[in-house]
């Protein structure tokens, strides 16, 4: 099983590499083959109108198979639905289509796209742009580096003010999470969407740092012992204690255990409060759990809850109730609280913020600016790991 797995993998990259067109760019010379990703842009809107504009590199432009001309700098080119077909247009050519691509054709090449119908953002992003129609919408999918396509990820979830160690744990974490779910989409055509379903992408990192990171980390993804590409969970803040995985999710996993944690305890997602009128918390119990809300004994229970440590259940006998469900009801940062009743309300005061599997971002970050190394960090974070390079999937497929 775990050679079939390694070798799917494997024929997933030399796929691309095979079917690539000939450009190359600084980390693939690096690494000696090809490694991209498709991912739709603009995912769950119904875009009708887009105009491409070149940036740098130079671009083929096809039409069904047909190369039509070369991008310039000089114009922006319109792409529009136009019924199940694609209207391509610019100032001296207007043809209709089934799809069309921009095929980079030179080193570095990047580009802009406007969504002119919805109207949103410029955004820019690197290397090839195909586009078709699906559902009376314009279907626009990024064929990207895979390393592009991660340090992109990354500055849009954490930004670009952040130590190189936490970079370089982040785009493990964002390459590992994407290669763990790339089939995700593959019956619609493209592996990942750009949208939280997978992970953020918003168009290319312009941070030299993160660029970097994602250079220096190129290809390292995590497996468990058994090199499986593991559930590379990550939240904001943990309170103190990371969760077992089972305690969240049903599943029990040998790398996502509990730790202590005390790099994240003076971060901005350290400590929340939330009050709830006492009625409305009673009356969700009663209702949700049929909780007896008349019985004084029974109701000081729920009105007066501590955990020193995480626990998984606020009540765990006759009214089963599970932390992760009073969690998501009433839209608490974390399951990580207390309770108390305060007059007419009733007072939650928690510590961290998400679910609390895996890695803690705002640890991880303090880690890092303390002068831990990136490896110590996902060690923290992740039991039982391995950092393996794609270059390393031939030794796999021997054992
Ligand atoms: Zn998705
Ligand atoms: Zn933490």
């Amino acid at each position: 099983m775990k050679k079939i797995f390694w070798l799917f993998l494997f024929l997933f990259f030399v796929g691309h590499l095979t079917s690539a067109s000939a450009h190359t760019d600084r980390y693939r010379e690096v690494n000696g083959k090809e490694q991209t990703i498709s991912i739709r842009l603009f995912n769950s809107y119904n875009i009708s109108s887009i105009n491409f504009f070149h940036v740098s590199g130079d671009y083929s432009v096809y039409g069904d198979s047909i190369k039509l001309f070369e991008a310039d700098d000089i114009s922006f080119i319109s792409v529009l639905l136009a019924g199940d077909s694609v209207l391509l247009q610019k100032s001296n050519f207007s043809g209709k289509f089934r799809s069309v691509r921009f095929v980079p054709v030179a080193a570095a090449s990047s580009f802009k796209i406007k969504s002119v119908q919805p109207d949103y953002k410029i955004r820019t992003y690197d290397d090839e742009l195909q586009i078709s129609t699906q559902f009376k919408s314009l279907r626009i999918i990024n064929r990207v580096d895979i390393e592009k396509y991660v340090a992109g990820v990354v500055q849009w979830e954490v930004g670009t003010n952040n130590p190189q160690e936490f970079n370089k744990v982040k785009t493990i974490v964002c390459r590992t999470y994407a290669l763990g779910n790339w089939r995700r989409h593959e019956d619609e055509g493209f592996q990942l969407c750009d949208e939280v379903h997978c992970q953020v992408f918003k168009g290319k990192t312009f941070s030299q740092n993160i660029d970097r990171a994602a250079f220096e980390t190129s290809e390292y993804i995590l497996v468990d012992d058994s090199a499986r590409i593991i559930t590379a969970a990550f939240y904001s803040n943990c309170g103190g204690q990371t969760m077992n995985s089972e305690d969240v999710w049903s599943k029990s996993v040998l790398c996502l255990r509990s730790v202590n944690d005390t790099f994240c305890l003076r971060r901005a997602n350290a400590v929340w409060e939330k009050r709830i009128p006492k009625d409305l918390w009673l009356d969700y119990i009663k209702t949700k759990y049929n909780y007896p809300v008349n019985d004084s004994l029974q109701v000081r229970k729920v009105l007066s809850f501590d955990q020193p440590n995480r626990k998984v259940y606020l009540l765990n006998d006759d009214y089963f109730i599970p932390l992760k469900f009073v969690r998501e009801d009433m839209k608490l940062k974390s399951t990580f609280f207390t309770i108390r009743e305060e007059g007419e309300n009733v007072l939650f005061t928690g510590r961290g913020f998400g679910h609390g599997v895996g890695l803690c971002q705002e640890g991880a970050k303090r880690m890092a600016e303390l002068g831990y190394s990136y490896i110590k960090i996902l060690n923290y974070y992740y039991a039982n790991i391995h950092l393996i390079r794609f270059s390393q999937l031939d030794f796999f497929k021997a054992e």
